[in-house]
């Protein structure tokens, strides 16, 4: 319940930010909702000496359509994030898994930047970012580059963000008519991380799948990008067959931990299970 003692800082801008990570090293830690790194530091699984607040950098918010792209500020919130007409238009399946994430009460501190950042296979952003193709922005003293999300998530808590870095955007490809998609997650109760959990999205012309996207939540050391089982569904009708078939070439991947959540075989069976409900509201979704 008591974390260890440190210094605050509270930047009002991005240089600011990047110039303290650089005094500081790895003696800092950047706090945005503070909804997983403060539980840490209250069971003392992390002691920063300095903790860099990233609420007052007006350019880590706002969320905004930007050519095909939507691009969304670190530091929006979950609610920001289910509140937003702009993003319940263009972007749904974000604000149905804002609506799956915690709680009231987290929603409206956590953000998309810090779940994503964060790097914990139990998070539920980083199977949906892989699902829709979204990209990071990171930036450091060095300048900025762009990480999409496929490739940014290494193992447990580890990312491709490097010492200094820090994600300031968000970046979703607007999806085309014919999209359908969908987040299935299977948890305890409201507020629990997933047992598993799977993220579509289908692309539908004439009846026939043209594209497909799924990635699965909290069955591996990180999200888990299935191509396997999306390939599979390209050319053909999302019918119950290519259903059944694409959860299973899901399920091979998947590579479980058992906990009191389930050992690995339920854990396998239930992202099977999830990817068949994502599969048939996301068709269902289709327009
Ligand atoms: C009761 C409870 C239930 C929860 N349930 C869920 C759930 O079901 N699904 C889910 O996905 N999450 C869940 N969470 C986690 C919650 O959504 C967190 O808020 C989220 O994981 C982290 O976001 P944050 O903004 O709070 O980040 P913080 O806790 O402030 O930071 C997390 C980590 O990310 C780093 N970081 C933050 N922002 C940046 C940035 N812009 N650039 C670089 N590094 C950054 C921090 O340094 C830290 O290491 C739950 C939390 C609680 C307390």
């Amino acid at each position: 319940m008591i974390p260890r003692s440190f210094e605050y800082h509270a930047p009002t801008a991005l240089p600011e930010v990047i110039a303290l990570l650089g005094q500081y090293g790895d003696e800092a830690k950047l706090l945005a909702g503070g909804h997983s790194l403060l539980p840490m530091m209250k069971l003392r699984f992390a002691g920063p000496g300095h903790l860099i607040d990233l609420r007052k950098v007006a350019e880590l918010k706002g969320i905004s359509v930007v050519g095909s792209e939507l691009h969304i500020g670190a530091m929006t919130t979950e609610n920001e994030l289910i509140f937003s007409k702009l993003v319940a238009e263009k972007l749904p399946l974000l604000v149905e898994v804002a609506r799956q994430i915690a709680d009231p009460q987290v929603r409206y501190k956590g953000t998309i930047g810090g779940d994503i950042s964060h790097g914990d296979p139990g998070n539920d952003h980083p199977a949906v970012m892989m699902a829709m193709d979204a990209t990071f922005v990171l930036v450091s003293a060095t300048g900025e580059r762009l990480v999409k999300a496929t490739e940014f998530f290494h193992g447990m808590y580890d990312t491709a963000l490097t010492p200094g870095e820090v994600m300031t955007q968000i970046r979703i490809p607007v999806p085309p008519a014919g999209t359908g998609s969908s987040y299935a997650k299977l948890k305890r109760k409201t507020g629990d991380y997933a047992t598993a959990a799977a993220a579509v999205v289908v692309q539908v012309q004439n009846g026939v799948c043209s594209a497909a996207r799924i990635a699965l939540t909290n069955v591996g050391p990180t999200a888990l990008f299935a191509t396997d089982a999306a390939a599979s569904l390209v050319g053909k009708p999302i019918d119950d067959a290519a259903i059944v078939q694409a959860a299973k070439l899901a399920m091979a991947i998947c590579e479980p931990v058992a906990d009191l959540r389930g050992d690995e075989a339920y854990k396998t069976a239930m992202a099977g299970q999830m990817v068949e409900r994502a599969l048939r509201s996301a068709v269902s979704h289709v327009k």
